[in-house]
């Protein structure tokens, strides 16, 4: 098979021919038709400190067909539409063999080193890490459905309610993917706040009541001309250094502050005003069983579309060259490989 391979940090990557991989017991091989490029893998490919092993395959946001079968993996069908998911569970420990492959404590991450991605024409999964798509949805939908649960599972996280109004901070792929969520949960009045301009402007498109540069405007100020209140859930998707704090200082008292991304060095809070405010502050990372199904249906039902987030779609060979330009200041929400 033909994939495109991590080689070094700052380094581009390289595309190259690979034995194809083989279903062994319990495994399944699935072609792959689509693959998202995540910030994340833009971020590991490019960190000096821990770097990603050289050969790495990365990509972990993918949808393809089954390809073979290997041997106890199930009831699955060659040409069988699914959404691979991004942790390879174990296939052997109770929560995998109870079908729910998403609590395997045992799972290794792909796309970083543990287990390989989807940047590469075929991929060995495991039947608890795959999720049947309906035949007729695209598979470049089905490759957004990663992120999309990550907004799911942060609406969820949050309680979102009908009726309540929130701030999302950062309107990245998982800004934008929370904001879709947070419309579909019924939430009255969404204000997202971003540097980029492009940005604002995809989450106006997207249904957004306000988008503001917060360099130049306090989202809170903007939400309460929408609601003449402050928000009752902030969404910290930019996870910079000071998001989180921004996050507490905006909400209202007895607010939710929801971390959907994390700064990845030790970043300072102020306690003393969310004491105050009594707020409540989650971390989401992870998604609950059912949560995939559930993005997999709205996307199939059409109730979500994430096409508009797909902002340009590249071929295998084409990969290098777009992974690098993504590394630049871009106006890109996903850059889709397909095949
Ligand atoms: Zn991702
Ligand atoms: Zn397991």
């Amino acid at each position: 098979m033909r994939a495109c391979v991590f080689k070094a940090a700052g380094a581009p990557l390289e595309v190259v021919a690979l034995p194809d991989p083989i279903a062994g017991p319990g495994e399944l091989i699935v072609r792959v038709r689509a693959c998202g490029i995540c910030s994340s893998d833009l971020y590991a490919a490019s960190s000096t400190e821990d770097p990603l092993p050289s050969g790495t395959i990365m990509g972990h946001e993918l949808a393809g067909e089954i390809a073979a079968i290997g041997p106890g993996a199930g009831e699955f069908e060659i040409g069988e539409p699914v959404v691979v998911m991004s942790y390879l569970a174990c296939g052997e420990c109770a929560n995998c063999r109870a079908g729910a492959g998403v609590r395997c404590a045992a799972a290794r991450l792909v796309g970083f080193g543990e287990a390989p991605g989807g940047y590469a024409e075929l991929i060995a999964t495991r039947p608890g890490s795959v999720f049947r798509m309906p035949r007729g949805m695209s598979f470049r939908a089905g490759a957004t459905v990663e992120p999309l649960v990550i907004g799911l599972h942060a609406a969820r996280r949050a309680r979102l309610g009908a009726g309540e109004s929130c701030v999302i901070i950062g309107a990245g792929a998982t800004g934008l993917m929370t904001m879709l969520w947070a419309r579909d949960f019924g939430a009255r009045a969404i204000v997202v706040s971003d540097r980029a301009r492009d940005r604002r402007e995809a989450a106006l498109r997207l249904g957004a009541g306000a988008a503001v540069d917060p360099r130049m405007h306090n989202p809170a100020a903007a939400m309460a001309k929408l609601t003449g209140a402050p928000p009752d859930v902030v969404f910290d998707c930019a996870g910079e250094p000071g998001t989180l704090a921004q996050a507490i200082t905006l909400v209202r008292l007895r607010g939710r502050v929801v971390a959907v991304s994390a700064a990845m060095e030790d970043d300072g809070f102020p306690p003393g005003l969310a004491m105050g405010k009594e707020l409540d502050v989650h971390f989401s990372l992870g998604l609950e069983p059912g949560e995939v199904e559930e993005a997999i249906a709205a996307l199939a039902s059409g109730r979500i579309s994430t096409e508009p987030l797909i902002t340009h779609a590249v071929a295998l060979d084409d990969l290098p060259r777009a992974f690098a330009a993504l590394q630049h200041p871009n106006n890109q929400t996903r850059v889709m490989l397909e095949f």
